[in-house]
Parts: structure tokens; sequence; C-alpha cells
């Protein structure tokens, strides 16, 4: 079904003094002349080099001065080959694709956490944003998905240890186009958010921007509307140093005094009730002598907030009996980030009212990447899980489809060995014996279920994660609330579990991804101190070896660079060549 050719004439002007642009064109495929051709790129502040049309990006941590409205103008609609390898070229081709062929098409940014990925989504945002035509209508539509990141980096991103703006959310955002090309609107699918750093954060990381731009940055009259101090120390659930990130937050969104009064609202119940603390009595039982924090909560009645935290309710014996302490701590921090999940959702979804306009789409994928710590856990889990999902992904369309594919077709072929991470997945995954199954099953069952008896179950298997959390994290207090006012019934609470909920979302976004054209930007960490200039030799061969780019190159150097469906090529060329036909004759 398919024609391929060998693609080589735009691709041999790549070649450049300061290294190779694409190492398709290396002279040796080994890791080492790899390495030095990055290194050497890196050193005159070239960051991308390609392999093939996939591009490799080193994070810089330093400004560059390639961004400017004249690099995007040199970039449009021009050969992919013909000049140094940009974020922007990838952007450019896979539109000017997306136009030719009435396709979808998606673009994976990968890499570890600080990496570089959410600057790269940025870029190509902005590139559409500038280079594509619009209509004074289509510019509002699109001021607004642009506007939308810092809003939702304010409410999704935080300092942690790995990076300082550090996205603890995934993204998945479609650019919608119509057939001329105009860029008309956009939708946005998030991720499992970190929750539980809205009530605790890792020694020297820091809660989600949001909550000390507002303590920090809210005029005098708001934050006395709010309830709050100007003093982030106040805030047991904020106890790191303060900094300011955006000081003027509203001008940088694009809704009504209302609204933005309402966000902040609700962000600033949720210091409030962090610094509910409950005394306790001789049998360590809860008790709630000062409601004053609880009457920042909106539209929630004080008093019946405080029986529901320090009290529940015994269903078949109908009677209410004290909360332990630990029970009651767990509550007040189980309601804070639901109304903070839940916030983001809501967030998510106006954004989305304002901009959606369906049409053929670019999706740009901007996922929390990789990350271990020196304590790892469930969030470290689910966000380690979905990227090997994504380079799962990446294995299948690439690697294996091409190998596959040669073999299907008879083209002689002498197969690429490469490390295929299904039997990571399926680990995980596996219905009935992987991880979130036993945990699944485990916060399941009735009984003394705790974080030991779930490790007891993996102990004879060899894993030794650090569990502590499993449990809880995965069993998501769950409540339904009307955010407008905040009516937060404590009554209904749902169990969902968490893990399995993030593997079905990973399987719906790996299928729809599965039917759109994908490009590929993977991001590597030049350090880990976040400087300039250093280029760790060590840390980035850790990346290219597990990112697999060099079973990539050795694919991509042995095969076919290009490929169309005949299909596609007959509705693409055959048109015109029977037009300039019938001229001719004419
Ligand atoms: P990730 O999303 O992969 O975790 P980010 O995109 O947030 O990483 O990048 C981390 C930091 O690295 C940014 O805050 C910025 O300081 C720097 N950085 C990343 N990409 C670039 C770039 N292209 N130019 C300059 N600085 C960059
Ligand atoms: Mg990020």
């Amino acid at each position: 079904f398919f024609f391929t050719v060998k693609f080589m004439d735009g691709a041999l002007t790549a070649r450049d003094r300061v290294g190779i642009q694409d190492f398709v064109l290396l002279e040796e495929t080994n890791e080492a002349a790899f390495i030095s051709n990055l290194k050497k790129r890196y050193s005159k502040d070239l960051i991308y080099t390609y392999i093939g049309t996939l591009l490799v990006s080193v994070n810089p941590y330093k400004e560059l001065d390639i961004y400017n409205k004249k690099q995007m103008d040199t970039y449009m609609g021009v050969n992919f080959f013909e000049l140094p390898p940009h974020i922007y070229a990838l952007a450019d081709n896979a539109y000017h694709t997306m136009l030719t062929e009435f396709n979808n098409h998606f673009i994976l940014i990968s890499g570890e956490s600080g990496a570089g990925k959410t600057e790269a989504s940025k870029k190509i945002l902005q590139f559409y944003s500038v280079s594509c035509p619009s209509t004074t209508l289509m510019s509002t539509v699109r001021d607004k998905m642009l506007m939308s990141n810092p809003v939702l980096e304010a409410f999704g991103n935080a300092k942690t240890l790995k990076n300082n703006n550090s996205s603890r959310f995934g993204k998945y955002m479609d650019i919608q186009f119509d057939s001329q090309g105009d860029a008309v609107g956009g939708h946005i699918l998030n991720y499992l958010l970190e929750k539980s750093r809205v009530v605790h954060q890792n020694h020297g990381e820091r809660n989600f921007h949001i909550f000390y731009q507002l303590v920090e940055g809210a005029s005098d009259s708001l934050l006395q509307q709010l309830g709050l101090e100007r003093d982030c120390q106040h805030y047991n659930y904020l106890t790191q140093v303060c900094m300011v990130w955006f000081l003027i937050f509203s001008k940088k969104t694009c809704w009504n005094k209302k609204i933005l009064t309402h966000l902040f609202e609700v962000v600033a119940s949720v210091l409030h009730l962090g610094n509910v603390q409950f005394d306790t009595d001789n049998r360590d039982r809860a008790l709630l002598n000062d409601n004053t924090e609880l009457q920042w909560l909106l539209g929630v009645d004080a008093h019946s907030l405080q029986e529901e935290l320090t009290f529940r309710k015994i269903e078949a014996k109908q009677e209410q009996v004290h909360t332990h302490l630990n029970h009651a701590i767990y509550g007040r921090d189980a309601l804070a980030k639901a109304i903070y999940g839940q916030t983001f959702t809501w967030l998510v979804h106006r954004i989305n009212d304002s901009t959606e306009n369906k049409k053929t789409v670019i999706g740009l994928l901007d996922i929390y990447g990789f990350e271990v710590f020196y304590v790892n856990s469930f969030e470290q889990f689910c966000i380690n899980y979905c990227n090997e999902k994504l380079q799962q992904l990446f294995i299948q369309l690439t690697l294996k489809a091409e190998q596959d594919e040669y073999e299907a077709e008879g083209i002689e072929w002498e197969p690429v060995q490469f490390f295929n991470n299904k039997i990571i997945c399926d680990l995980v995954e596996e219905k009935h014996r992987g991880i979130i199954s036993l945990l699944d099953e485990e916060c399941l069952r009735p009984g003394d279920v705790t974080d030991l008896t779930f490790l007891e179950r993996f102990v004879l298997t060899f894993f030794f994660f650090y569990i502590l959390g499993f449990l809880d994290k995965n069993n998501d207090l769950f409540l339904i609330s009307h955010l407008d006012q905040l009516q937060v019934i404590m009554t209904f609470m749902l169990y969902l579990q968490v893990a399995t909920q993030f593997k079905s979302s990973l399987l719906k976004l790996t299928e729809m991804l599965m039917a759109k054209q994908a490009w590929y930007i993977r991001c590597l960490k030049s350090n880990e101190s976040k400087q300039p200039g250093q280029f760790d030799e060590a840390l980035i061969r850790h990346q290219v070896k597990y990112l697999g780019l060099m079973e990539h190159l050795r694919v991509r150097r042995a095969g076919f660079a290009y490929r169309r469906k005949y299909e596609d090529f007959l509705k693409r060329y055959l048109n015109s060549a029977l037009v300039r036909h019938e001229y001719l004759l004419d």
C-alpha cells in the first residue's frame, strides 16, 4: 500500500561547519560520535539537531535570540531540510503537511522533568499564532489560547527539585485549523493533576504557583476581602519561601472580574482550610474549638462543615461518633485537594468553552517528564508509567511499525535490535497481574489494608518501591460539589480508583494519537544544576540511551525516510498532473 523513496537530496545540504545538522548524515553511528556532535553544537548555542524529521533539543538554560518574528518568517513555508534545524521548521512542516493532506497531526514532546518540553510547546503555539493567517475574530480565539498558558501554569505548575516551573499535570492541546489553514480554535485535555501537592510538599519544593501569586500579588483590598494575610509563612500549606511569579495575574487572564474573584475565593479557601487546627480530648478524638477559618469557605455553613470534620456517621447504628484526630486531618486535607482538583478541571473547561472550534487539528502533547527523586511515591509511579506508555507509542509508531512494514512489503531488511518497553507497561497495567490491578484489589479488600500489606504482595516479586501513601492516594476522596457556590456536600463521597482511571485515560489518549500523523521532539536535559553552558555528558548519554535515540537513528539510516499512502499520493498529485496535462493539450 505504500511507496517509499530514499530521501537524500534535501538532507545532503544539512551538513554544517559546526557539527552535523542531521544525525542521519553522521559518518559513524556510535554513541560517542552522537554525543560529541551534540556537544559541539551545544557549545555554539545550536540546541537543535535532527534525526530525519525527529527533532532533538538540548536545554540551553538561557534565553537564545532564535525565537523572534524574523526567525518565524524565515522558517515559514520553507523546505524542512533547507535551513538549520529549528523547532519552527518542525511546526511549519506539520502545518503544511496538514494543509496538503487534510489530515490530523500531533507533536509528541518528550524528555525528563526540566528538559524543556513545556517551553517547546509554548514556542510551537507562539509560532502558529504568529505565522498562520487569521481574521480578527479568530485572533481573539488565538489570544485566548495563548493567554490560557500562564493561567494553567499558575494553577498546575510548581517548583520541584528538578524544575522551577515543573508541570504537575499532563496537557494535550489540539490547535484547530480550518481548510484555509487559519488557526480557528483550541481544545485542552488535562491529565491527573498532582493534587497531593496542595497539602504537602517535599523539602525544597513548593505548592502550586497560584497560592504565592495570590498572597504576594493581590491588592490589599482583595486580600482583605478573602481574609488572607500578606505572608506565605502564615499558611500551613505554604511553608516555604515565597516568590512572586506574575504580579499582575488578572491582566493575563481573559475573564471578567466576578469570575476571577470567585476563583480567588476558592484558592483562598484552600489556604484557610489548611490552617484549620484540631485539638484533641483525652481519648485522642478531634475537637474544633475555633471555626473562624471555616467561615471563609464560601457558601458552606461553617457549623455543618465543622460537624462533618469532627464527627462521622455510622449508618448501621444511626448514630454519630467523634472522629479521631488523624481522621479529621485526613478529611480536611482530602477536602482541600478535592476543591483544588475540581477548580483545575473547571478552569480547563472554561478555557475550552471560549476557544473550541473543530476542524483539522495539530495536537500538542506536553506531559510531566520522567522523574526520580530520593523518595518516590504514587505520583512518580503515575508520571513514569505515563512516560513508559508514550515511549511505547513512539516505539510502535516508529521502530516497530517501520520494520514490520519492510517485512510485509518484502523489502530486504536487516532488523535493528531495540529495547521494547512493552514488558514495563505490562508490568504496570496488565489485567489481574499488573501493579495497578494489585493496588485496586488491595484498596477494595475489606479489613486492615495498609501500604505494608500492599508491599507484602510485592516482596516476592523483587519490587522495592517506596510505597508510603499509595493506598490513600489511589483512593481519591472525591467530593461532589457545585464549584460556583462551593457547596461542598461531604455526604456524597465516591471512591474512584485513581490509578485505574489514569490508565484508561492514557489508553484513550494513545488511541486518539494513533489515528493522527506523528512528529517527535525529544528534549534532553543538559545538566542537573539548571546552569547555562554546562553539557553533562553522562547525563546526556543516559537520556540518549533510554529515549532509544541510537536505535531510532539506525532504523532511519538503514531505511526510507519518506512514505505516503498510494491513495494520498494520488489525491495530492494526480489532480495537478491532470490539470497540467489539459493545459499542455490546450
Ligand atoms: P519540562 O516541561 O520538560 O519539565 P520546562 O520546559 O519547564 O521543562 O523547562 C525548564 C526550564 O528550562 C525553563 O523554565 C527554562 O528556564 C529552561 N528552558 C527550557 N527550554 C528552553 C529554551 N528553549 N530556551 C531557554 N530556556 C529553556
Ligand atoms: Mg513541563
